[in-house]
């Protein structure tokens, strides 16, 4: 797909891009039905494409063009060096697409350029990493049992998986799931968020250039109720991994239970930052009003809520209204923007409406202003919630925009146990000059992820993933190749002649 974005003085524009087919037997097609979906600009609300609508009839194509690859194509068996070229050339190409990638990002999801490249780039990186992963740590262990036995495990991939990814950050988190469900040896059905289908499709676009097996890997873009409700009740699919809501994440374990499926869940959060009144607070003012504002504040891992130590609330909050009337909200392609428009009318209403509830709830709401030029846009401005209480409903739901809750502590205890009094465990973030009580708290909240003194700077090799109702399982470093999308195989070996018992043999 050629998107035609720049214009004449090489600056990004919006136009519309081609339209989008599913990919299925390495090969692009029209869905069976011959219906193709409206994919709107964020910044315009104007249609950028139309994108073939995949509902079960395609997922079953897919299903078993991938199914076939596995079991008859050569994908499993070929050598694990030759399997890695070919993972690594996914890589280059990306690397030779970076810009192009980056700009569909932006077109697609409203967030800003600056901030697309960077996880255009890392998404590369993913499929590099999982490369040298699998080829240095995917092996098994041996068990000697005395001289009469060598046990050993081996770990083989599962078969067809089914990858349903969300449309925030979209390029980077389908390609964090396809790099480690490939390089294993798997085959692949992607089903892409709906809103966000244009870098999926550049993906497949570049693996049928990478010139993978035939069916190795397939995309169904479509809608939730129908093409992913298909993939996960497939009887051929062995896996899901599933990354998006937390309502959406427990249907889909009850969808798969007919058929035992083994899911992965990367789920909702709404994860606490606290200040207390010894850390380095403009560091702490970065990495918070970063943590929020960024990727539009459509970021799992983002500090909606936000504890401040009472001695420095009044400062703190100062400070963070400086910034957020600063902040520069603007047209996703320019790259001095800091803050685009949510993905599309249905979430810009439900976020306003909670910032709506705040102001019932008896928050102050203080805001930056969206200029009125963007005004076609879904365009909700960075948003503090003061005086906020962590019982209210803005401090316990997910809102998932540019929205941060701010929320006055006195003790330790009393903000570990507020920190944990939620019904979400995704991430957590520290702020303190004592490290005995950095770590005392970091230990306490209850998250898969915490931070010390940091935003959320992302480690390749550790487990990633939530607690509670933030998600099921890990995924991230060699936790994906040994716990998601392998599975281990033992074989016993007897060495000698040991006892075996003798049913039914009669003594002479
Ligand atoms: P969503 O749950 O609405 O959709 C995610 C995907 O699931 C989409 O592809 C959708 O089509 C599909 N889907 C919907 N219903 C389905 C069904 N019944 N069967 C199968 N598939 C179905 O989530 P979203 O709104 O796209 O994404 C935002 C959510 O994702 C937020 O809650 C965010 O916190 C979460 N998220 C979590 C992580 C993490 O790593 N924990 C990362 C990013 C986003």
């Amino acid at each position: 797909m050629q998107a035609q974005t720049t214009d004449v003085n090489g600056q990004a524009v919006h136009q519309q891009v081609e339209d989008v087919k599913l990919y299925i037997n390495s090969e692009f097609v029209d869905a069976e039905s011959g219906i193709a979906f409206e994919n709107l600009n964020p910044f315009t609300n104007r249609v950028n494409n139309y994108v073939a609508e995949g509902r079960g009839e395609d997922v079953d194509k897919a299903v078993a063009a991938a199914k076939e690859a596995f079991e008859q194509g050569l994908w499993g068996k070929m050598k694990v060096a030759q399997r890695m070229e070919y993972i690594n050339r996914i890589a280059d190409l990306i690397d030779e697409e970076i810009e192009e990638i980056a700009i569909l990002e932006s077109l697609d999801t409203g967030l800003p350029i600056s901030q697309t490249r960077n996880m255009v780039a890392r998404a590369a990186e993913n499929f590099r990493f999982y490369a040298r992963m699998v080829q240095v740590k995917l092996h098994g262990e041996s068990y000697p049992v005395d001289d009469e036995f060598i046990n050993y495990t081996m770990y083989k991939p599962l078969g067809v998986v089914g990858l349903i990814t969300p449309w925030n950050a979209p390029f980077m988190l389908e390609t964090w799931k396809v790099a480690p469900a490939l390089a294993t040896g798997n085959t692949v059905i992607l089903k892409p968020g709906e809103l966000s289908p244009l870098t999926a499709n550049k993906l497949a676009e570049i693996i049928n250039k990478a010139d993978l097996p035939k069916g190795v890997f397939n995309v169904i873009h479509g809608f939730g109720e129908t093409a992913g409700a298909r993939l996960v009740e497939h009887p051929d699919v062995k896996a899901i991994s599933f990354t998006g809501e937390t309502t959406t994440g427990s249907i889909i374990i009850k969808n798969s239970a007919e058929t035992l499926k083994k899911t992965s869940m990367e789920l909702g959060g709404k994860s606490p930052l606290i200040v207390f009144d010894d850390a380095d607070l403009d560091r702490a003012l970065d990495a918070a009003v970063w943590g929020i504002f960024s990727f539009n504040g459509e970021r799992c891992t983002s500090n909606a809520r936000v504890f401040v130590h009472k001695n420095i609330k009044d400062q703190f909050v100062e400070a963070l209204k400086e910034r957020v009337a600063n902040i520069k909200i603007g047209d996703p392609m320019d790259m001095s923007t800091e803050l685009g428009p949510l993905i599309g009318k249905e979430h810009f209403n439900k976020v306003k409406s909670y910032i709506e509830l705040a102001k019932e709830e008896g928050c102050e709401v203080v805001q930056g202003v969206v200029p009125e030029e963007l005004k076609a846009g879904n365009f909700v401005p960075p948003t503090l919630l003061l005086n906020a209480k962590n019982n209210m409903r803005v401090c316990q739901e997910e809102i998932f925009g540019p929205v941060m809750a701010v929320i006055e502590f006195e003790t330790e205890e009393e903000v570990i146990a507020a920190a944990n009094d939620v019904k979400y465990g995704l991430a957590g973030f520290v702020w303190t000059n004592d490290m005995k009580r950095g770590h005392r708290v970091a230990h306490a909240v209850e998250a898969g992820m915490l931070w010390i003194n940091a935003q959320n700077v992302r480690d390749l090799r550790i487990p990633f993933g939530g607690t509670k109702a933030s998600g099921i399982g890990r995924e991230g470093g060699h936790y994906a190749i040994f716990e998601f999308y392998t599975e281990p195989k033992v074989i016993h070996v007897a060495l000698g002649d040991h006892h075996i018992p003798q049913f039914g043999k009669v003594k002479k």
